[in-house]
């Protein structure tokens, strides 16, 4: 059977290889006797002799022989040079004509009459043979055309899928997966399109109580994306399975239905006042409806989720896969019970939409906080929502069930951060903090960045990071890289920071100067145990291995741009939740306590296990690794530092090392300081703004105050610049103040040597630099005009 096209009666289950994987689930659906709209498959056949033909086989493997798929630019550019052949390339002439005679058939499949017949309107998909690989590392990537029309658009539109199985994302996956590329082949499924004019989802189980002799059904007028996604209230019917007797019948008001305009973009209508509120399925097509759902139950033996339209008067089925989403009835019976209560995300009311940044679900009740300094108020299993968390808010975090931010981007702190946690979390909503109420149920969606009312019937626990979740990060970081390189270099270096090595080899992609802060103590709490734990068991060994490991990560995906390590600076509030945090000292500000420098020398054994971390990497080659000690206030202290670093056989004059600028008595001692041999500074100014205006980071009531550009630490800032540059030591900046425009202009100005940026907030610092860096330009130019006119 190896034909080119094959129509969906000729297609079954097994068909896999020559159909793909959803062109075998349609065949099966159809030769079940369900109304899928009419379609054919364009076989893999076919694409295999359209490479053969055009000798395409060689040169593609030749050229992803030649890619080095963890860099980018290669990568895409074997992406778009494959993809490029393939589309100059001929369709084979007996394939082309075999494909547009069943077009032509196809066209003939309705009731229009023979004297007015048109191409058929027609949905070109991609349906791809690479079934190991699953569905989510395919999601979004092949391509799709709907409403093509006329034989010259369907063989492009076949082309285009062909190209698809080659994007970059593809070739990635495919080569980190170990599939063999000249194995994974794809078909393209033709089906005529179905212009829906009332559509909606049917369980073949009640969702709600669970009932598996109950059919629920769902639906209303136009396009299904609007009752999926809950935006639109249904109509729902149960139906009686046994009997198909309609048992109840909820008329929702739908205020506006979706429809696809000329251009294919979906669009919402209003719906006039009349027919809101009306029965929009009636009762013969519901019991239609129910008696597919009971069919497709018994051919699959397992409840199922299923995808209907109807145009015309008539049903078709669009899709149909197992329930997933709730408990069977096998479960015990206090589940079913707790459950009752509980809604299904169909039914749930949507609250707020924002970005997916961390996958998973969790329900729980509210709590809205406004900064780091009311984390207390969270509590273990709460929501946690907030403008923007910071990483002062970790502790937080880590008890909260799921998190959700009115700002920032999926490669913001936030994001980062929760999926470390592995908790659900949903940022950008632009107005959570106003919308959502303290004590509020709510059910967070971090995969589709979505917060519904109420409790939803299934929560799950992400255990490990998602597949789709690292391809969104991975998207981001692809257009981040694209932008930034867009942009012209600057000369005051832009670096990032980065608190989490798992996510260093991908941020490490980006055009940036290397790593300005690197916080020790959220790459090592990871383990789960407080750093002062080790050293009271006396595994000090153990707490070195694991320095070692998580900084290597980092500094092999930078190398050779430097990342600097900021020795250990956790407060004694911060990490309780760790094991052996709970033995932490009580204080009454652990702003101004134990951490930082003072409390590594107190604690030297800590100190110089993370130092040997340093001097065993070094030792590997990788001297790009600086170091970097927090909350200095004297020279003793920098002293000591430095003798702990000879003792490990770190040179201080040979490392990269330097102090963070955060307290004003370093300000005000920065010429001994510098004396003492560092190679760099670096402002930390969310505690130098905290100690110079004498503003309690953790004080709500005062947090309006904490201004980073308050003249006074600007003026610290200006001081600390001047001394540098008199002694040829680098400057730099790691606290959050870097990460707004506004700053970083403000530091150009005072001639910083580089910046030190959160990665979602790179583009925008970036172009407020290489402004300032032209205004100072144009500055010095005009002044050189002026005084050589006033010289003549
Ligand atoms: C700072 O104080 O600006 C800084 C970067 O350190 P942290 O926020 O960890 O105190
Ligand atoms: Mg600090």
């Amino acid at each position: 059977m190896n034909s080119y096209v094959l129509w969906f009666s000729d297609i079954k289950k097994e068909d896999v290889p020559i159909v793909g994987g959803k062109g075998a689930n349609l065949g099966e659906m159809f030769n079940i006797g369900l109304p899928v709209p009419p379609g054919f498959v364009v076989t893999t056949f076919a694409f295999k002799k359209f490479l053969d033909e055009n000798n395409l086989w060689r040169k593609i493997i030749d050229i992803l022989n030649n890619t080095n798929i963890e860099e980018y630019d290669s990568l895409k550019k074997a992406s778009d040079t494959i993809q490029a052949l393939i589309l100059s390339s001929k369709m084979p002439k007996d394939i082309e004509e075999e494909i547009i005679r069943a077009y032509k058939q196809l066209s003939l499949f309705d009731d229009t009459p023979l004297h007015i017949k048109k191409d058929a309107l027609v949905a070109v998909r991609s349906s791809a043979t690479a079934e190991d690989l699953g569905d989510a590392s395919f999601a979004g990537q092949q391509a799709t055309f709907l409403n093509v029309e006329g034989s010259q658009k369907l063989i492009d539109a076949v082309k285009k899928c062909w190209a698809s199985l080659y994007t970059p994302r593809a070739i990635y996956y495919r080569e980190k997966k170990g599939f063999d590329h000249s194995k994974v082949l794809i078909a393209v499924v033709v089906q005529k399109m179905v212009n829906s004019e009332q559509s909606g989802i049917m369980f073949t189980i009640n969702p709600i109580n669970n009932n598996p002799k109950e059919i629920m059904i769902e639906g209303g007028f136009g396009l299904g994306e609007a009752f999926v996604s809950g935006e639109v209230n249904a109509d729902v019917y149960i139906v009686d399975k046994e009997t198909l007797e309609i048992k109840e019948k909820h008329i929702g008001k739908q205020e506006f239905m979706i429809v696809r305009d000329e251009r294919n973009y979906t669009k919402k209508v209003k719906l006039p006042e009349k027919l809101q509120e009306v029965q929009k399925i009636p009762d013969e097509k519901v019991i239609e409806l129910a008696k597919y759902g009971v069919k497709i139950e018994n051919h699959y033996k397992k409840p199922m989720d299923i995808e209907w339209a109807i145009e015309n008067n008539k049903v078709y089925i669009v899709q149909a896969r197992p329930v997933t989403t709730f408990k069977t009835k096998e479960k015990k019976k206090e589940e079913t019970e707790e459950i009752k209560e509980e809604k299904t995300e169909k039914e749930a009311k949507v609250l707020l939409r924002g970005l997916p940044a961390s996958p998973g679900i969790a329900s729980g009740p509210v709590k809205v906080i406004f900064s780091a300094d009311e984390i207390d108020k969270v509590e273990k299993g709460d929501i946690l929502v907030t403008t923007m968390t910071n990483p002062d808010m970790v502790p937080a975090m880590e008890r909260a069930a799921a998190i959700v931010t009115d700002e920032g981007g999926p490669l913001s702190h936030a994001a980062i951060v929760s999926r470390e946690l592995g908790i659900p979390c949903v940022v950008g909503t632009e107005k959570a903090t106003k919308l959502l109420k303290n004590g509020q149920i709510v059910t967070v969606d971090g995969t589709k960045g979505l917060v519904y009312e109420g409790k939803l019937v299934k929560e799950e626990k992400k255990e490990h990071k998602s597949v789709e979740m690292d391809e969104e990060l991975e998207e981001a970081i692809e257009y981040l890289k694209k932008e930034l390189e867009a942009l012209d270099t600057t000369a005051t270096e832009i670096k990032v920071i980065l608190d989490i090595p798992e996510l260093a080899e991908k941020i490490a992609k980006l055009d940036v100067d290397g790593v300005g802060l690197i916080r020790l103590e959220f790459a090592v709490a990871e383990n789960g145990i407080h750093p002062a734990e080790y050293l009271r068991k006396g595994k000090i060994k153990e707490y070195e291995n694991l320095v070692y490991e998580q900084i290597k990560k980092i500094a092999k995906a930078f190398y050779p741009r430097p990342v600097w390590l900021r020795t250990l600076d956790m407060r004694t509030d911060e990490y309780r939740n760790l094991e052996g945090g709970e033995k932490e000292p009580e204080e009454d500000n652990p702003m101004l306590g134990w951490h930082g420098i003072r409390r590594s020398l107190d604690q030297p054994e800590l100190l110089e296990a993370e130092l040997r971390a340093v001097k065993r990497l070094h030792d590997e080659g990788l001297t790009n690794v600086g170091v970097m000690f927090p909350f200095v206030i004297s020279v003793k202290e920098v002293k000591k530092a430095k003798e702990i670093m000879k003792k490990v056989g770190l040179d201080p004059e040979e490392v990269t090392w330097g102090i963070m600028v955060e307290t004003p008595a370093a300000v005000q001692i920065i010429e001994d300081l510098v004396k003492e041999g560092i190679k760099f500074v670096s402002f930390g100014t969310n505690d130098l703004t905290q100690l110079t205006l004498g503003v309690d980071r953790n004080n709500e009531r005062i947090a309006k105050l904490a201004n980073e550009l308050h003249p006074a630490v600007i003026k610290e800032i200006e001081k600390v610049i001047k001394v540098c540059s008199k002694y040829g030591v680098e400057t730099s900046i790691c606290g959050q103040a870097g990460s707004k425009p506004e700053m970083a202009k403000k530091l150009v100005e005072l001639g910083i040597d580089s910046i030190s940026v959160n990665p979602d907030a790179l583009l925008a610092v970036k172009k407020a630099v290489a402004r300032a860096e032209k205004r100072l330009l144009l500055k010095a130019s005009r002044k050189l005009i002026n005084q050589e006119n006033e010289n003549e």
